[in-house]
């Protein structure tokens, strides 16, 4: 068993003990585990790994939406990003990122303020504050303005058009469920309501209307089904740009092949061992540009469209 050569330190294609303490006091992280290990392995050894220093550590698979679609999109970029931990070296301010959080932010706050304190003109105050405290990422004043005129733009209509009176069971907050031994379900979820419906989760996107992915919201249903209750669920993708509302239910069913499709999913990282890259138009949005070849040689042959954002907002 596996977990034994946690325990004695020898083990086959395994490194000693040394090297697992090494591993457990740099923090364990599950990427980096040896990747001799299986995904089912993994939880084991470091529970074995954890009595020795008599701490406790959680070695589920952190499961993220962006997480998983970002090893979908490009292996190398989800190499690079959380088993070599360059994400925050190569880091990259945007300007769409920006105004995404702002206005991300800015409803958070409204929704924390008492009802009688919301308004249109105060939700604008509320991104502009956050405006002034964080301006990066944009190539010059005209391009902040633009984004910033966006930004008003998309909070003025949600302010006419959407119900300021309501009040939300959570705003912005980081969810994580464990859903067992070896997997466990993080999402930073925009809003939770609760009307004569049921629950209903809302994810605002700041960028144009697209084909949205269920997953997300599914994987978004299995955490708030676990945190609060087993009410009918609704959730829905909002887009500010458009005010449109694309809704779907999440039944028993939906969200039992949503894990589902999350496990195989989380099978295939633990399986991977080459992390090839797969050059294609989200290149131009990838921190790592620099360091690859393969996304510089695509977008030499393929330049962007100036103005162009990705999907992942
Ligand atoms: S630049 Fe493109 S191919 Fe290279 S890591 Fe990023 S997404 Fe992958």
């Amino acid at each position: 068993m596996q977990v034994a050569s946690c325990e004695s330190g020898s083990n086959g294609h395994l490194k000693g003990f040394a090297q697992w303490r090494l591993w457990v006091s740099r923090g364990l992280k599950w990427d980096r585990l040896p990747q001799a290990l299986t995904y089912s392995e993994r939880p084991s050894l470091a529970l074995a790994c954890d009595r020795k220093r008599g701490i406790i550590i959680s070695m589920s698979y952190p499961a993220s939406y962006f997480r998983l679609s970002m090893f979908r999109q490009c292996r190398q970029r989800y190499k690079l990003h959380y088993v070599d931990g360059l994400a925050q070296e190569y880091r990259k301010a945007r300007p769409y990122l920006t105004m995404g959080e702002h206005v991300h932010g800015a409803l958070r706050d409204l929704f924390l303020l008492s009802v009688g304190e919301r308004s249109e003109d105060r939700l604008i105050e509320l991104m502009r504050d956050r405006w002034r405290k964080n301006r990066e990422g944009f190539a010059d004043r005209e391009e902040e303005k633009v984004y910033g005129e966006r930004a008003t733009g998309q909070l003025r209509r949600f302010a006419q058009k959407e119900d300021l009176a309501i009040q939300p069971l959570a705003v912005e907050d980081n969810h994580k469920v464990e859903i067992d031994d070896t997997l466990a379900l993080l999402g930073r979820i925009d809003r939770i309501d609760r009307d004569g419906e049921g629950l209903h989760i809302i994810d605002y996107k700041t960028g144009s209307p697209r084909e949205p992915d269920p997953l997300q919201l599914q994987m978004y249903a299995l955490i708030v089904v676990r945190e609060f209750d087993p009410a009918p669920i609704r959730a829905s993708y909002h887009y500010l740009e458009t005010g449109e509302w694309i809704t779907e239910e999440a039944t028993g069913e939906t969200m039992a092949r949503a894990l589902e499709d999350v496990r195989q999913r989380v099978a295939a990282i633990a399986a991977e061992r080459e992390y090839p890259a797969s050059p294609g138009p989200l290149c131009g949005y990838c921190d790592f540009l620099e360091i690859c070849r393969g996304g510089e040689d695509f977008l030499e042959s393929h330049p962007r469209t100036p103005g162009e954002e990705p999907p992942l907002q």
